[in-house]
Order: C-alpha cells, then structure tokens, then sequence
C-alpha cells in the first residue's frame, strides 16, 4: 500500500456517522495515528481516531454530549453499540518545546499535511480519507512511507530523527514500544538519535515514563524484548539505574543469565492483563545488586521492597499500587517446608496479609518460571492448599470473639495501652488454638493474664 492508493475500511458505523457529520459541516475528515497503523498493518484499532479541519468548538456544536478535553481540544464521541471511543481532534501543529517535555502551545494547524507531520513515526503519521459519499471506501494519505515501513518492519522518525527526539524525549520510549509491539527494527539514523538523545529521558515527568512503561507491560509482546531494547539503546540506565544495575549479578539457578535476565523473564511470566504485578516481577530481585556479599543476597526482599517503592514514588504511581508492589517484593522470599503447624500457616497469613496471597502465590510461580526451577510438590502450592483451610480461622484482632470494650467493661480494666497488649496476646492464643475464640474462653483467659 501506497500514498494515494485506495482502501477499502470496514468502518463501525459510529465511526462512519462521525466522518459524514464532520463532512456535511463543510469540513475535512479523516482517521489518523494509530487506527490507521494498525488498519494497514491488518489489526482491528484499539480506538479510532480522527483528525478534521473543523475547530473544536465547531467539532462539539456537532455532537452534543461528547465530552471535550482541554487544552488539546480532543472530543471524544462515544460508540452507542459499545466500542471503542472516537477522539476527534483538530488539525494541529505543535510548537516549541523548550523543556523536552510537552509543546509549550499547541496551534490548530490549517491541513492535514502539517498534522501528519507533527507525528513521531512514520507509521504513525498516516491517515485514511473517505471518499465523498461512498461509506468505507477512501484512500491512504502516506507522505512518508509509512506503509512501506510498515511492511519492511522499519521504525523510523518523521523528518530528522535528532529534531524529533529534541521536541520530546518521550518519543524515545513510544519508540521502543512500536519496535517491540510490531517487531520492527529501528532504521539507523533513527537508531543513532536515540541513543544520543537517550540521557534526556531522565528529564520526563514520571507520569509520561509510567504511562509508557505499564503500556509496555501491558503488551502482548513479552516485556523483556522492550527491556532489552531500552537497556542496548541505554535508556535503561537512565530510567531504571536500579534494575540495570542487576546486569551481571549472578545467580545460582537452573537456567543461565544473571539477575537481570532473571527479572525480566519473571515479568514475562506473569500475565499481560496485570501490568502492575508484571512490575512487581520485574522488581522483585531489585535489592540483589546492593546486598550481594559471599554467594549471598541478605535482606534482599527487605531493602528489595524499598528500592521498589522508592521507583514507583518516582513515576508517580498510586499509593495503593506501591503498596502493592512493595508488599510483594517484601514477601517473596518466603521458605515453606511441609513441617510448618497449622498455626505457622495462620502466622504466615498475617504476616503477609490474606488479600495479597493470590499475587504473592503468582509471583512465586513465575520466579519459578523463571528460574527454571520445578517446585516439588510439597512445596508453595501444598502451602496454598493449607492457606485454604485455614481461610476460617481467625487471623486478626477484630476477628476475636470479644472486643476492647468487653475487656473495659468485663475486667474492670482501663482503656489504653493495656487492652491493645492483652487483645495481642489473646490474637496470640488464638492463632495457636483457633478453637479458644469463643467468649467465655477468651475472657477466662484474659482475666489469668491479667491478674498473672
Ligand atoms: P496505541 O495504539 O497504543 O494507542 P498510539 O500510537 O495510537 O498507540 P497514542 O498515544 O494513542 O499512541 O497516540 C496517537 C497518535 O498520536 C500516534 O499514532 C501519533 O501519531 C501521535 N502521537 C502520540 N504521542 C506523540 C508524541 N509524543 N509525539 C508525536 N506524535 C505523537
Ligand atoms: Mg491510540
């Protein structure tokens, strides 16, 4: 497929009603970016996006209801029948990015020839316009070559690469991501302005790298191909020192490579549709290259987990999702052996924490994966069995039969600390004996503690 070449689309018919509205107003229309990467290279578009001449104020009288995004003047139409939304945007250039980070203004271009050439790849600046009147046929507008690109499986920049990456430093990633999803190889001048430019990563916003990053683990393509790349194009270093740090650390496992080629086959065994627990692989050996000392990684979860916390702060993740991830890394190291007691098994539950278990017992699979390592059966998994039975028990203080207040009230006992020391104790008890959680029992036994 060619510039100018017909095409024939099976357009959605949200998404042909929206170019023929846009149409009958008097202005151009067309897909553009990624739909119609993805159309040419034979994949149904993740969302369709359109470009027209029509100012977004204009653009929003048209379809009332749509929700309009400032300041870039993206209106987003949504598909009654369900799919995908539509992102209208105007023809645009943008100017000026004097911090390598986002365009200091955006301008509504007057074509879409200015439109396409903003755009960072070539298979990225393409667009698709409709034949007048005739629904799903129209033609390619490729003044770059993208398609060819495409089907060469060539990544390159729009005009000249170093300009490119000079505008936006993000521009390097989204690289990496397209060469990994598409399995292209990166045409050299464009290969050389990454590397160049690849120290000014360290300028981006963490949430422009996080964004990235989890769509690049949130892939189809096995993540360690895009790790490897950002780590040969030394983008690695710059953005995660810590996990590049664990090239050459060695490890003691079935299959060969070093602490690093270790980490990045535990995210590529965990699955796709979790993105956060396939960060949570990646890092779950981060503490190694720091606590190696004879053959030994000591406390490697421990100061693991706060590197790991410490990388998700800088990308600007969500409390809950370094919590998460942090817990994981904390936990992972656990060492069960068929002679733990049922109450080891309820202790290990809240240590660790009854929600967490499921990813825990995930990442632990895949660290196995990727270990090469064939757990015996009377390993994790027999854990996992013996966690579901004593799902039941009592595991916590709010889980007893009696409260503070009972104490206060029974025992004569004043509130404080006292009470927080004899409901720990009565966990305690608990967990040894799940059937001493009855009233009576717990309070015969706190008054014997109390008076003892
Ligand atoms: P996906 O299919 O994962 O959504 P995408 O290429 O569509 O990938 P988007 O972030 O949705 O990525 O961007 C849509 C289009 O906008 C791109 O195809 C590209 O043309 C353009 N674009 C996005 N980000 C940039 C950027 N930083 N610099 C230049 N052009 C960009
Ligand atoms: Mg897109």
């Amino acid at each position: 497929m060619r510039d100018g070449d017909p095409m024939r689309i099976d357009l959605p018919p949200a998404v042909a009603s929206v170019l023929v509205a846009l149409r009958q107003g008097g202005h151009e229309a067309a897909l553009v970016g990624g739909s119609v990467r993805d159309l040419v290279h034979g994949d149904e578009p993740a969302d369709w996006d359109v470009a027209t001449s029509a100012p977004p104020e204009v653009v929003a009288d048209h379809f009332p209801g749509a929700t309009w995004q400032n300041p870039f003047g993206t209106v987003t139409v949504r598909d009654p029948s369900g799919g995908p939304g539509i992102e209208i945007t105007t023809y645009r250039v943008e100017a000026g990015y004097r911090d390598k980070r986002r365009p200091d203004e955006v301008r509504w271009g007057s074509s879409m020839a200015e439109d396409l050439a903003r755009r960072d790849f070539t298979i990225n600046a393409m667009a698709w316009l409709p034949d007048e009147g005739a629904e799903g046929s129209g033609r390619l507008v490729d003044p770059y070559g993208g398609a060819a690109d495409l089907e060469a499986g060539v990544l390159r920049a729009v005009g000249d690469p170093d300009e490119r990456f000079n505008e936006d430093a993000l521009r390097l990633l989204r690289a990496v991501r397209l060469a990994t999803r598409y399995d292209l190889r990166l045409d050299p001048p464009t290969e050389a302005a990454i590397r160049a430019h690849a120290p000014e990563v360290a300028g981006l916003s963490g949430e422009r790298v996080r964004d990235e990053l989890m769509r690049i683990l949130a892939g189809v393509p096995p993540p360690s191909r895009a790790f490897e790349l950002m780590e040969r194009l030394g983008l690695l270093g710059v953005l995660l020192p810590e996990l590049a740090a664990l090239r050459g650390v060695p490890q003691a496992k079935p299959l060969v490579g070093d602490a690093l080629d270790h980490s990045l086959r535990a995210a590529d065994a965990l699955p796709a549709d979790d993105p956060v627990l396939r960060l949570a692989g990646l890092l779950h050996d981060v503490g190694k290259a720091t606590t190696l000392a004879d053959g030994h990684f000591l406390h490697h979860d421990r100061d693991g987990a706060l590197m790991a916390e410490q990388i998700l702060g800088r990308l600007r993740a969500s409390r809950a999702e370094i919590t998460r991830v942090g817990r994981l890394v904390r936990h992972h190291m656990f060492a069960y052996t068929p002679d733990w007691t049922d109450t080891a098994v309820r202790r290990f539950v809240r240590r660790v924490g009854v929600d967490l278990l499921p990813d825990l017992f995930a990442l632990r699979a895949a660290d196995d994966v990727a270990s090469g390592v064939q757990e015996p059966p009377t390993g994790w998994r027999e854990l996992r069995q013996r966690v579901a039975a004593v799902a039941g028990d009592p595991l916590e203080a709010r889980q007893l039969a009696i409260t503070g207040d009972d104490l206060v009230t029974q025992l004569a006992i004043p509130p404080g600390p006292a009470i927080g020391r004899l409901l720990a104790a009565l966990l305690e008890a608990v967990l040894e004996d799940p059937t001493l959680n009855s009233r009576e029992q717990l309070l015969a036994l706190a008054r014997a503690m109390a008076s003892g």
